[in-house]
């Protein structure tokens, strides 16, 4: 995690919003929306605050959320899961990944499977627990893993094999064929899974199908989701996993160390939200869906090569055409703000250094933000030509 200087860096997305906040730029780096998610959510911890829920709550989470998680699993999947065995609250999905991967990497020998490009955390998580990180490449533009290079990855070191579905950064989802062989190679190896599912609500065509559905799959699934993105409450930090009880039990053991416990208030309110007719999840999909192809959109006409997303709040674009002999990505995205008032990140920062070579002029834009933005965004980037 040091760099040549024995120095943590800030994350990319520290890094991007500071120059953001410094240069005034628009920032369609860091994903997180510009506007409130449901009134009956918010004012749900308004009024749990008011009555006292302010107090540690049980380390597993609050029955109340509990509930609502396991209810949610059955109402929109059919997975049947138990709230006092096989549920888990976390700070969000990035504790509900610290906590799996330290808990259930036994050993330096153990590999980890991830699909490249990766969010940051998963490679920081891996070197944390002090496992081999084996990852498998998602090759533009459709973002879809080669099968038979997925099945040289998993062998019988495999000890986790680690996807995020709908995909960050990439916005791709799954085809039925990968998911479907990510279940067999698991079984032939005897890996567990864990599913990174937090834009699971956020997809635009079809509906999100976990891979905890999968004949077989359950039973070696920890599915892990937030709070974050599905309500726009990125800042409560709250998120859960759904397990098999002998995986939570072990995830909990690590868990209580690192956390204890999670946001009392927020926990009520968010139970009320995973409540909430289907209308409101559908019409987020919906909304967010338009929002990226307005993006996707302003790009194209600024003069990108743009991918189309299936879900979450990325769209990926190829800066080729606007770069020097030796720039890169990362180079373009570090003089956008003041070449045009754009913030975005570089595909670079979710891959290892080693293999970066076939990312170098992709970046990544956040399309979580209002249509005026969006426009604004695409109107500025347009003086790029
Ligand atoms: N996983 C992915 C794929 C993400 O994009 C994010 C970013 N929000 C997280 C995990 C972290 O989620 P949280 O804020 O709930 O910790
Ligand atoms: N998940 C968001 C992103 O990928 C924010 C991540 C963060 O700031 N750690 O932009």
């Amino acid at each position: 995690l040091l760099d040549a200087q024995g120095t943590v860096a800030p994350t990319i997305f520290a890094e991007m919003s500071a120059l953001a906040a410094a240069t005034g730029a628009i920032n369609l780096g860091q994903g997180f929306p510009d506007e409130d998610g449901p009134t009956d959510v918010l004012d749900a911890a308004r009024a749990a605050i008011s009555a006292g829920v302010n107090q540690y709550p049980p380390g597993l989470g609050m029955p109340v959320l509990r509930n609502a998680i396991a209810a949610h699993q059955q109402r929109f999947y059919g997975l049947p899961v138990d709230p006092e065995r096989e549920v888990l609250v976390t700070a969000g999905a990035t504790e509900a990944l610290a906590a799996t991967i330290l808990a259930l990497v036994e050993g330096p020998e153990d590999e980890i499977v991830v699909f490249e490009p990766y969010y940051d955390a998963y490679a920081a998580l891996v070197a944390l627990a002090g496992a081999r990180l084996v990852p498998v490449a998602l090759p533009w533009p459709h973002f879809q893993p080669d099968l038979e290079a997925l099945a040289r990855a998993i062998t019988d070191r495999t000890r986790l094999i680690l996807i995020n579905d709908p995909h960050n950064p990439t916005g791709a989802v799954f085809s039925a064929e990968v998911r479907t062989e990510i279940v067999r190679l698991a079984e032939r190896h005897d890996a567990i899974i864990v599913t990174d599912d937090v834009y699971e609500h956020l997809v635009f065509e079809e509906r999100h199908v976990p891979i905890a559905t999968l004949p077989g799959a359950a039973e070696r699934t920890v599915s892990i989701s937030s709070a974050g993105k599905t309500f726009s409450t990125t800042g409560w930090k709250i998120g859960w996993i759904t397990a098999p009880a002998d995986l939570v039990t072990a995830i909990v053991a690590v868990k209580q160390f690192l956390t204890y416990v999670n946001g009392a208030p927020f926990q009520p309110a968010i139970a009320v939200g995973l409540a909430l007719p289907d209308a409101f999840f559908t019409g987020t999909a919906e909304t967010l869906r338009r929002k990226s192809e307005l993006l996707g959109a302003g790009l194209h006409a600024a003069g990108f090569a743009v991918s189309r997303p299936a879900g979450s709040y990325f769209t990926v674009a190829d800066a080729a055409a606007f770069l020097g002999p030796d720039e890169d990505a990362a180079d373009f995205c570090r003089a956008l703000p003041a070449r045009v008032g754009v913030v975005a990140i570089p595909l670079t920062a979710f891959v290892g250094a080693e293999r970066s070579a076939s990312y170098r002029t992709l970046v990544r834009f956040a399309a979580c933000k209002k249509p005026s933005v969006i426009a604004e965004a695409s109107e500025r980037l347009a003086a790029l030509r």
